[in-house]
């Protein structure tokens, strides 16, 4: 065992036109949204196929808007899987919703039609669903089996929370096309980043016009530039009490850099995930999630494993033992369930989510970036089997 490779859980890449188009900016004299912003927007646009990409600060913002432009008010039911991060959950208490949990597939770890549609048989007032791409799997959203699909038969809102998805498809078309809105996260972790930063997609004019009022204090901007001419520059109306969720041009300046990488940074994280896959997927005390979509459209942000009963470890004592030998893991998630605040205020047990537990209890998630080299990936493999099934064969490695 080489225990001088260290491999961190993720590693920025800034080796692109990062540099030179934050100086741009910075030289420019005007650091907030402008030029670099509007181009990012017109990039995702183009990218994605969708009418509208509105720049935001974070993917919480972006979740936020959503819901208000999708009319979610107090009181309203919003479905959404117990298996997210905390924030998929704290927009819908912004409008003063309830979050409605759900378990989810154990192969995927994402909602489905089948599941959404019997949380509807006992809770037919739902007024939206947030759906996850856990991982960066793009569930499947057309046809008789299509969340969306099911989603528009029942006149429910679907919003995407594609914080992991990016750039994901499924059957020729990018996440971000299916339900009302898509919500993009560019957290200094995700599949590209502009250090803080989000994406809203939606191909809808009255929810992209109330998204972009909000954004910006509810100031009314195409009004306002309307007017510009014939009115004092300072002056401007207000129509709603709005947000600062705007994204400056410093950020967008380094997302429009990671945009030119998108895809050759999502190749690179398929081959590392390909590797996991050829060597960890019969390794016993190991369950894999499944990859059913063809090669190219995973976004694969994450490589979450489970351990099983079979395991020699508890997950715990494999993280601590993975750190010794140099490897960073990462948890995706500790269930909303298990939150205080959604437990306490919801009456929430462990018992209504019999899938997410399971994951819960044995999971980890391996590194997986474009940076990771060759030697640093069967690090990660030769450790996760010695830890966890420790005298299974490992002789396909020796190649
Ligand atoms: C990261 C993440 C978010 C939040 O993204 P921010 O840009 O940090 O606000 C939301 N949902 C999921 C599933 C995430 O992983």
């Amino acid at each position: 065992m080489n225990s001088t490779v260290s491999v961190p859980y993720a590693r920025v890449d800034c080796s692109g036109n990062e540099m030179a188009y934050v100086r741009e900016v910075l030289e420019s004299g005007w650091l907030t949204t402008a030029s670099k912003t509007h181009a990012l927007e017109g990039a995702f646009r183009s990218m994605i196929g969708c009418g509208h990409a509105i720049a935001v600060n974070s993917c919480t913002s972006a979740l936020h808007l959503a819901l208000d432009a999708c009319g979610i008010g107090p009181g309203d039911a919003v479905l959404l899987p117990s298996l997210t991060f905390t924030a998929t959950a704290e927009v819908v208490r912004y409008m003063g919703a309830d979050p409605l949990l759900v378990d989810v597939d154990p192969d995927t770890g994402c909602l489905d039609r089948s599941i959404v549609a019997s949380a509807l048989e006992h809770h037919p007032t739902v007024k939206a669903v947030i759906a996850v791409h856990y991982g960066g799997y793009p569930i499947l959203m057309h046809g008789p089996d299509g969340l969306a699909t099911l989603c528009r038969e029942r006149g429910i809102r679907l919003v995407s929370d594609a914080a992991h998805a990016l750039p994901a498809r499924r059957d020729d078309e990018y996440v971000g096309r299916a339900g009302d809105v898509t919500c993009l996260s560019f957290y200094a972790n995700k599949t590209m980043t502009t250090g803080e930063g989000g994406m809203l997609l939606t191909d809808d004019d009255e929810i992209a016009a109330r998204a972009k009022l909000m954004r910006l204090h509810g100031i009314d901007r195409d009004v306002w530039n309307r007017f510009i001419d014939s009115k004092n520059a300072w002056e401007y109306d207000v129509l709603a009490p709005g947000f600062k969720y705007n994204m400056p041009d410093i950020n967008a300046a380094v997302g429009l850099a990671q945009f030119e990488r998108l895809e050759g940074m999502r190749s690179a994280r398929e081959a590392c995930a390909a590797f996991y896959l050829k060597h960890l997927s019969n390794v016993p005390g190991l369950r894999l999630f499944v990859t059913d979509v063809p090669s190219g459209d995973h976004a694969w942000h994450l490589f979450p494993i489970v351990l099983t009963e079979e395991a020699a470890v508890s997950r715990n004592d494999a993280i601590k033992a993975l750190a010794e030998r140099g490897v960073g893991t990462s948890v995706h998630y500790k269930p909303i369930h298990q939150l205080t605040y959604y437990r306490e205020r919801y009456g929430l047990t462990a018992e209504t989510f019999p899938e997410t537990e399971k994951i819960w209890r044995g999971c980890l998630s391996l590194p997986i970036y474009n940076l990771l080299s060759d030697r640093e990936l069967r690090h990660v493999v030769e450790s996760v089997i010695d830890i966890v099934s420790p005298g299974y064969d490992q002789l396909c490695l020796a190649n």
